[in-house]
C-alpha cells in the first residue's frame, strides 16, 4: 500500500549547466519516495529519461507490493495461504520467487526458508503484541515448517494445510532487481533504489564517482560503521535491530531459524551482502545472519560469488576480501577484521 509520495527533479551537476554549451541531459536526475512493502523507498534515475525510469520502477514496486503482501485481496500470498491444502494460481514474479527461494533454502541447508511464517505469527512478528510462545505451541508449530513441502509451476503454487508463506526476507530484494531492470529498460542512464536497507543501483553517475552506500550502526542506528563503494549491484543488510521484542532482558528478533524455531540469538547483531543482484543479496543476508559467524564464514570460502560485511555484538566488523579495498570506515568504538581470503 502506498501512503505517501514526494518527488523531486534536479541537476545532478548544476554547475555544469550554467555554462553555455555544458548542459547535458546526462545531468539531469530525479528521486522519488514512496512507502510500499512496509518501508520508506527512495529512487533515483538520472538522465534524459530519468522521469521515465522513475515511473517504471514505482511501477514495479507498487505491482509486487500488491502481489506479495501478507495480506489483500490481490496477493499471490494471501492467496496461497488461504488456500493451503489446494493449488492457486499465481503470477509469473511468483514463481520467479519460488524458484529463487528453493534455490537459497537448498544452498543454505534451510537456514532460509520462507515457510517460517506459522513461527513468525506464534511469535507475534505481525501483531503489535509478541511474546514468548510455550514450548508446546512450539515443537507443535515446527512440524508445519519446510520449503520442500511447497510445489509450484505451470502457473500455480500451493502449500499443505498448516503451512504458511511469506516473502518478507526476500520481495524487497526481488523488487530492486526488477526495478532497477525496469529503469534501465525505460532509458535512464543510471540509478539506485534503497527499498529499507536493501540497495541496488545500475549505470555510471553523471560524475563518474562509484555508488556510495552506507553500513548502518546496529547499536547507533543514526550513525554507520562504514560505506562501500560500488560500480552497481546491490547491497543487503539483515539484523537484529530492525524489528525485535525485549522479553525479561532477552532481545528477540524478527529473523527466526527454523531449525529451532527461536529467534536468531547468535552473537551477530547484521549482515550486509554485496553481489550483482537484490534477489540473491536479500536471501543471503537473512540466510548467513541465521548461521551466525562461523557458519557464514564457512559458507562464503565454500560458496564465493558475493562478498560481506558482519557485525557482531562484541564489537567487531568483519570485512571480506572481495570489498575490503572498497570499504571506508568511519564507526566509533568498533574494531575492523579483514580476514585473508583462504
Ligand atoms: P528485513 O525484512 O528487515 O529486510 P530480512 O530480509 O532478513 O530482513 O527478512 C526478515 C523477514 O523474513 C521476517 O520479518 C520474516 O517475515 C521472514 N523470515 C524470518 N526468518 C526467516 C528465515 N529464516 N528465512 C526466510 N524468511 C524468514
Ligand atoms: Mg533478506
Amino acid at each position: 500500500m502506498k501512503i505517501n509520495k514526494i518527488r523531486a527533479a534536479g541537476f545532478a551537476a548544476c554547475l555544469a549547466l550554467l555554462l553555455p554549451g555544458c548542459a547535458s541531459t546526462a545531468e539531469l536526475s530525479g528521486t522519488a519516495q514512496l512507502f510500499a512493502m512496509d518501508t520508506v523507498m527512495l529512487i533515483t534515475a538520472y538522465g534524459g529519461r530519468y522521469e521515465a525510469g522513475l515511473d517504471a520502477a514505482e511501477a514495479v514496486i507498487s505491482d509486487l507490493d500488491a502481489k506479495f503482501t501478507p495480506n489483500g485481496a490481490a496477493s499471490d500470498i494471501h492467496a496461497i495461504n488461504e488456500g493451503a491444502g489446494a493449488s492457486v494460481p499465481v503470477s509469473e514474479d511468483t514463481l520467479n520467487v519460488l524458484s529463487a527461494a528453493s534455490e537459497w533454502y537448498r544452498s543454505s541447508n534451510g537456514a532460509f526458508d520462507p515457510t517460517t511464517y506459522p513461527l513468525t505469527r506464534l511469535w507475534g512478528f505481525d501483531t503489535d503484541n509478541p511474546g514468548v510462545p510455550s514450548a508446546d505451541r512450539l515443537s507443535e508449530t515446527l512440524k508445519h515448517v519446510g520449503f520442500s513441502a511447497v510445489s509450484y509451476g505451470d502457473g500455480e503454487a500451493s502449500i499443505p494445510e498448516g503451512y504458511g508463506l511469506d516473502f518478507g526476507a526476500i520481495a524487497k530484494g526481488y523488487a530492486s532487481e526488477k526495478a532497477v531492470r525496469a529503469m534501465r529498460d525505460a532509458g535512464a542512464d543510471a540509478g539506485i533504489v534503497s527499498l529499507g536497507g536493501n540497495v541496488e543501483a545500475f549505470g555510471t553517475k553523471p560524475d563518474g564517482s562509484l555508488w556510495s552506500v552506507a553500513v548502518q550502526d546496529p547499536v547507533d542506528t543514526g550513525s554507520y560503521v562504514g560505506k562501500l563503494f560500488i560500480p552497481g549491484g546491490a547491497v543487503v543488510t539483515s539484523g537484529n535491530y530492525q524489528r525485535y521484542f525485549t522479553q525479561n532482558g532477552v532481545r528477540y528478533c524478527h529473523i527466526i531459524d527454523p531449525g529451532t524455531g527461536y529467534p536468531v540469538r547468535n552473537g551477530l547483531l547484521s549482515v550486509t551482502i554485496v553481489c550483482e543482484n537484490g534477489t540473491k543479496a536479500d536471501a543471503l543476508s537473512t540466510a548467513l545472519f541465521v548461521m551466525g559467524e562461523g557458519g557464514a564464514l564457512r559458507y562464503y570460502r565454500d560458496n564465493g560469488g558475493f562478498e560481506m560485511v558482519i557485525i557482531t555484538d562484541d564489537g567487531r566488523v568483519v570485512v571480506t576480501p572481495g570489498v575490503s579495498g572498497s570499504f571506508e570506515e568511519s564507526g566509533e568504538g568498533w574494531t575492523y577484521a579483514y580476514p585473508d581470503a583462504q
